[in-house]
């Protein structure tokens, strides 16, 4: 690697936005690794602080790199991180320990693209139900949707309680593990109102009069919707869920997402054996998973149907910010959070610092 982004120092003169010193290095000897290779170090003109290129290197500290696009291959196919482990020949921890560098990498590019994304169309939001660690512990994972195009443009998640019927030993064992658990309260009407506040930051930039939002009759979705102060150009069309899930559904991109997930993604598939232990691992597969399905999967496979390369171009993105943004993921760098940080949402300022607690605030796999 030879571009140096921005000094690595947050304090340094020339990050600030406002700033209009210029940020310049220059070369200041060499430091050797474990393998006796030579690294350059750099030192900063303004702030005088030195440092190792290495610091944006995507394997920063890491001993073992791995091929990122083959790594994601395996994610999209319904591997678990054993599988991939194995087939890597590596740890489990590895795997995710990589997942995880991947994703911070993939919520920069795409916090930076929605500083400038504009919406073109309308919207659905629902809640993906899957769970992590037991079945006791269900997550709700909300995700904001293109109707026309199936882009994913947010997604946040909470747990809940377990609900519908279980037999005396479950209600048992429920009460024994809930005493020892910490659920948020109000959690899903601040996770839907987070959605909210993305879906306006959006329309801010959108030049659509009228924008329609589909979701179910979900009434915590209806109290958000009233509640907020943004929300003067949006219509909110409610739909049973009961309704048959067809291509007419007005909440049919977010069952096809649904599918998609469910059949892409280990945990998230039906009475899985290979479901997630940490919300913060999950998400971070999420985010890459997300990642891929906006600017990577063909947006329908039945090309003669479609010319659109992706689902990020049916949402109107143009190809050739696409084509920069997936070559970005794997260029082997990696964004520091300083830099990034006033571009993420609440919600990926919190997986960034692994602030998402498990209810029984479990380590990591
Ligand atoms: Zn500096």
């Amino acid at each position: 690697m030879h571009r140096i982004p921005h000094c690595p120092n947050p304090l340094c003169p020339s990050n600030k936005a406002e700033s209009e010193i210029k940020p310049s290095f220059r070369k200041k000897g060499f430091e050797s690794n474990k393998r006796q290779e030579k690294i350059q170090r750099y030192q900063c003109k303004n702030c005088r602080q030195t440092f190792n290129i290495n610091v944006f290197d995507i394997n920063y500290y890491a001993h073992k790199s791995i091929d990122y696009k083959r790594l994601v291959d395996a994610m999209i196919s319904s591997s678990g991180i054993r599988d991939m482990a194995r087939q890597f020949r590596c740890s489990p921890s590895l795997i995710q320990n990589r997942i995880d560098r991947l994703a911070r990498k993939a919520m920069a590019l795409f916090a930076k693209l929605s500083e400038t994304l504009e919406l073109k169309e309308d919207v659905a939001a629902d809640g993906l139900e899957s769970f992590v660690l037991s079945q006791f512990f269900p997550t709700n994972i909300n995700i904001l949707v293109g109707s026309k195009s199936q882009f994913i443009y947010y997604f946040n998640s909470f747990f809940f309680h377990r609900k519908g019927r279980t037999t005396k030993a479950q209600k048992e064992k429920a009460k024994e593990l809930y005493q020892r658990a910490t659920f948020e309260k109000g959690a899903p009407s601040r996770s839907f109102k987070e959605l909210l506040d993305y879906l306006a930051a959006l329309l801010d930039r959108s030049y659509m009069t009228d924008i329609i939002l589909d979701t179910d009759k979900n009434q915590i979705y209806h109290h958000q919707f009233v509640r907020h102060p943004k929300m003067e150009k949006v219509i909110h069309r409610k739909t049973d869920s009961k309704e048959e899930r067809n291509t007419s559904n007005k909440l049919f991109p977010c069952n096809y997402i649904d599918r998609q997930i469910r059949k892409d993604q280990a945990e998230h598939v039906r009475e899985t054996l290979q479901f997630s232990r940490n919300i913060s691992n999950s998400m971070n597969r999420f985010f890459v998973y997300s990642f891929w399905h906006n600017f990577m999967k063909p947006f329908r496979i039945n090309r003669k149907k479609s010319n659109l390369s992706s689902h990020g171009e049916a949402a109107g993105i143009d190809p050739i910010i696409i084509g920069k943004i997936k070559e970005d993921l794997f260029d082997g760098t990696r964004s520091l959070y300083f830099s990034v940080k006033n571009s993420l949402n609440p919600f990926q300022q919190d997986l960034w610092e692994k602030r998402l607690l498990n209810p029984l605030h479990c380590k990591a796999v």
